[in-house]
């Protein structure tokens, strides 16, 4: 039973929508060098404390998801739990760092699209907030802030030949598809987040470029038009 929970456009927070935009900018670095196109930051107190996206290709590991790649740069700064940070993901964490998520405490998730194969915080499984796990508390996840973006991303994505695909299909047979149906029935919310009814002052819009670190970093730069 998918348990994922997504807010209503008109709830969401400002602030949560300028950070997802910054999210996109990695997921598209990642669309432009032949991955997965999934980004992500982390923001704490209002700064970008870390920033990633997908790199399983690149390096052959399967485990580089963007949310493993930042927590892998900031822990060593910010020992857990992370319960005053934020998670601003393209896409809904799988069911590997949904877990990892909650081992180190995260205080609240953002994400853009579902995950209907693998998502681990309620597509799926609820690792975000399943009683069944000891680690510590649950965590807030929301979902649906830029998601036709985010899905988008991943359209045009699959739409491109994947060059370690063992039989890549060539791409002059599809055709990428724009339309995008809603979240999953029964499952979209209009509850306010805990950022749309927190402080009365907006957190400015985040600059670019973001800190970011670790011998896997990548060079910031701006979402260039299509
Ligand atoms: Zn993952």
């Amino acid at each position: 039973m998918n348990k994922a929970v997504y807010i209503s456009p008109e709830d969401q927070a400002s602030d949560d929508l300028a950070w997802m935009r910054e999210a996109l900018y990695m997921a598209e670095e990642a669309l432009q060098n032949g991955e997965v196109p999934v980004g992500c930051v982390f923001v704490k107190n209002g700064q970008a404390i870390a920033r990633a996206r997908n790199r399983t290709n690149e390096w052959r590991n399967a485990t580089l998801h963007a949310e493993l790649e930042a927590i892998d740069h900031l822990l060593p700064y910010n020992p857990p739990p992370l319960s005053s940070i934020t998670l601003y993901v393209t896409v809904e964490p799988c069911v590997m760092c949904a877990s990892a998520l909650r081992q180190v405490g995260i205080g609240r998730v953002v994400y853009g699209c579902g995950n209907d194969r693998f998502g681990g915080c309620g597509s799926v499984l609820d690792v975000s907030t399943s009683d069944m796990l000891d680690t510590n508390p649950a965590f807030e996840a929301v979902g649906g802030y830029l998601r036709e973006e985010a899905i988008m991303l991943l359209r045009r994505f699959y739409m491109s030949e994947n060059q370690n695909a063992p039989n890549p299909k060539k791409k002059a047979t599809r055709v990428l598809k724009t339309d995008i149906p809603p979240p999953p029935s029964g499952t979209a919310s209009a509850a306010t987040s805990r950022s749309a009814s927190a402080a009365p002052t907006p957190t400015p819009a985040p600059k670019f470029p973001l800190p970011i670190g670790g011998t896997l970093a990548s060079t910031p730069r701006p979402l260039t038009p299509q």
